[in-house]
């Protein structure tokens, strides 16, 4: 298996897990750009949102929704972002939806 986050599922690599079920993992960034950066993957492998099934984008926006509450982000705000390929700035080919918050967050982004 040569995809980074299927590894991250396996066990096969260490992660910061915060939140877990039978459609999602989500654990923290490893290069943090913000107070508070999750990561939500869908746990059945999908290159990007291009080839998503809609049940895993529910299921991620739900866990990202309990992961910014838990995290006590609900009242000052959160940003949701999911990069899609070359010029989307995705860097990892498994689809995954970025938390970030903790600070104020700039638009439009870079
Ligand atoms: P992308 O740039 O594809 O939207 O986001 C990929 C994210 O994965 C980046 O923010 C990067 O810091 C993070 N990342 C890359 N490798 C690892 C890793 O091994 N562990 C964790 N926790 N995050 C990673
Ligand atoms: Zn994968």
């Amino acid at each position: 298996m040569n995809c980074l986050f299927c590894r991250i599922i396996a066990g096969e690599i260490p992660s910061a897990k915060v939140y877990e079920d039978e459609y999602v993992l989500a654990f923290r960034d490893i290069d943090p750009q913000a107070p508070v950066h999750v990561l939500v993957i869908p746990k059945k492998h999908a290159d990007s949102v291009l080839d998503a099934e809609p049940e895993m984008l529910v299921r991620m926006t739900e866990a990202a929704k309990k992961i910014a509450s838990d995290e006590g982000l609900a009242e000052k705000g959160f940003r949701l972002v999911i990069n899609t390929g070359e010029e989307g700035g995705q860097s990892v080919k498994h689809l995954h939806m970025h938390l970030l918050g903790g600070r104020s967050m700039q638009w439009p982004p870079g």
